[in-house]
């Protein structure tokens, strides 16, 4: 048998004369590339350069050093009688030890000194050829791309004579693939910042781009951040304002909503979203008179649009909630909505257009500021999504379950009619709950979500938070809320909070309290718990979504009170049985 060929080719030196000493007292011939070679040869160790067998000097200031057949017919050569002849009547030696690591081009690049020049430079071509020709081959070659790796191998070679485990080999070649790939990385990452990231383009209305950096991240300190795709462009261009990391997390998450929602219902759809889960959502429901003054609409001097409807209602459900919110709109934005939207605290929009008047009214907004997003409608994402935790890559399937009335066929409860407005509602909340952090429960009524619990641990605490935010809305059709006092030139973002203080009955004190009179001409007369059980008892036909099943009951219980009629849950909990029961009883009581 011929002698065993290692070659090393490697940046980082490190455990490099030990490993050479190592392969040489186990019988293994070493060549090397220019700086390796010599590293080696001075520590007193024999060593071939590669040009001994490439019969070519290395070239190009060191741009060429092992790129030639011999090199590479002698790493990817397998054991089969063609190649061993195509070996032979090369004089090609097969090579069974490739070590090999890159020039440091993160490092390179990180140096606030780094120009263009120096980074290409550092890209490396022959090692990273190396690498993967090896790791490709590692039915027969090993290679060693981490000097970490160095002793454990030398033991498996010398235990096993040079014929170390596959098992050793797959490992290598795992981990040489992995390195590629960052490093490719590394490279693509680094040339998309240069020459295809927002910055670069002075024209906001200039083609998408594939890169934007972004201010800061999650929290200011979170810094560098950025928002890329790795293929085409981003689906979105900014036409106004620049998002920030949260913005467009609400952004991508709320569009995705609101596309769903025009999807299944073929109504215009609206959310106002806050800290990625939906403040409101809703389609583009007519409003009664009551509602447009619940909604704060009622003195809009342009006709109220669908879309314009679904913003009102999506915009109107939880005041509180949706101050400074992030609007999704599933069709392009109109004067009317635009106007909803200008008189509203709120930090940045997404729609597929916006007609040029929209445009200058939401452009207007924040000093020129707001952030105004236009995405592309037939955009569709991969169906694979990642995310880090902890340096921990999560990979799913995007989460494509359809929601639309065939999900709520199997009516389970005694009382089998379910209108066409329930359903509607119905899609409404459970399709709000697919882009809510889970954990979730959501009741709806006139095409809208009326009050969320996101995020809750318990499960009736979701349906507690959702119905009490419910029963708020709800007040706030009370005459008597309708009727406030408000003196002139109270702002509307003051309102909406001196409205949510009375109808929740906070008692307020002190300078709390003699604010909030301020606000009023005259005394303000209070709901009393009567008036408000009489209100309550007027709500019925709400419908309520569940993003998991009840485990109790009491769910059913509550959602009643806030005048559910109609609850969609998955099953499989074992109280179900009690779950449905109690429901129809319910139902059968009133
Ligand atoms: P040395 O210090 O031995 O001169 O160079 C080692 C480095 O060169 C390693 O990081 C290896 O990845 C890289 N390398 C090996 N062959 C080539 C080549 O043909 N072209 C380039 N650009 N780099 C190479």
């Amino acid at each position: 048998m011929s002698q065993p060929i290692a070659l090393l080719s490697v940046y980082d030196k490190t455990g490099l004369l030990e490993l050479a000493k190592g392969l040489h007292e186990a019988g293994v011939r070493l060549l090397g590339s220019g700086g390796t070679a010599k590293k080696i040869r001075e520590a007193g160790l024999p060593i071939g350069d590669v040009s001994d067998i490439t019969k070519a000097p290395e070239m190009l200031g060191g741009r060429v050093k092992t790129l030639h057949p011999a090199v590479h017919g002698g790493i990817l050569a397998r054991d089969i009688p063609s190649d061993q002849q195509d070996l032979e009547a090369q004089s090609i030696s097969p090579i069974s030890i490739v070590v090999c690591n890159l020039y440091p081009f993160t490092e390179t690049i990180s140096k606030p000194t780094c120009t263009l020049a120096d980074a290409v430079e550092e890209i490396d071509i022959g090692g990273v050829t190396l690498l993967r020709a090896a790791a490709k081959n590692h039915a027969r070659v090993s290679i060693l791309s981490d000097p970490s790796d160095y002793q454990e191998f030398l033991e498996s070679w010398k235990q096993s004579q040079g014929n170390v485990d596959q098992a050793v080999r797959s490992k290598l070649a795992l981990k040489a693939f992995e390195q590629t790939a960052k490093y490719d990385d590394a490279i693509s990452g680094y040339f998309r910042e240069q020459y295809a990231s927002a910055e670069l383009s002075a024209d906001k209305l200039a083609g998408p781009v594939q890169r934007m950096a972004l201010r800061y991240g999650a929290n200011p300190h979170q810094k560098p951040a950025q928002a890329f795709v790795t293929e085409d462009a981003l689906p979105f261009k900014t036409l106004c304002g620049s998002p920030g990391y949260i913005n467009l997390l609400d952004a991508l998450n709320s569009y995705a909503l609101v596309k769903e929602l025009q999807e299944a219902l073929n109504l215009p759809a609206a959310a106002s979203f806050k800290h990625v889960s939906p403040a409101g959502a809703a389609v583009g429901v007519e409003l009664s008179e009551t509602e447009k003054k619940v909604y704060g609409v009622d003195d809009l001097k342009e006709p109220l649009t669908p879309l314009a409807s679904a913003y009102a209602r999506a915009r109107g459900a939880d005041r509180m909630s949706s101050f400074g919110d992030f609007v999704a709109l599933s069709a392009p934005c109109d004067l009317a909505t635009a106007r909803i939207i200008s008189r509203e605290v709120s930090d940045g929009i997404i729609a597929p257009g916006y007609s040029p008047e929209a445009l200058e009214v939401l452009s207007k907004k924040k000093g020129g500021k707001y952030c105004v997003l236009e995405i592309d409608p037939t955009y569709v994402p991969p169906s694979i999504e990642t995310k880090q935790v902890y340096g921990v890559h999560l990979q799913q399937n995007r989460n494509d379950a359809k929601i639309d009335a065939k999900l709520f066929e199997n009516v389970v409860t005694e009382n089998k009619e379910l209108p066409q407005e329930a359903i509607t509602d119905l899609i409404v909340a459970t399709l709000a709950l697919k882009y809510t952090q889970s954990n979730s429960v959501a009741y709806a009524f006139h095409g809208a979500i009326v009050g969320i619990g996101a995020g809750q641990q318990s499960r009736i605490h979701c349906t507690r938070l959702a119905g009490g935010k419910a029963d708020l809305w709800w007040l706030r059709h009370h005459p008597q809320v309708l009727a406030l006092p408000f003196k002139k030139g109270v702002k509307r973002a003051e309102k909406a909070n001196a409205i949510d203080l009375y109808v929740s009955g906070e008692v307020l004190e002190g300078g709390e309290k003699e604010h909030w009179e301020s606000l009023f001409e005259g005394a303000v007369v209070p709901l009393t718990e009567e008036q408000k059980k009489e209100w309550a008892s007027k709500l019925d036909g709400v419908a309520c979504s569940s993003d998991a099943f009840f485990p109790f009951p009491d769910n059913v219980h509550r959602a009643r009170r806030s005048g559910v009629k109609y609850l969609a849950a998955p099953g499989g909990s074992v109280m179900d049985a009690r779950c449905v029961c109690s429901t129809t009883e319910r139902l059968r009581a009133q």
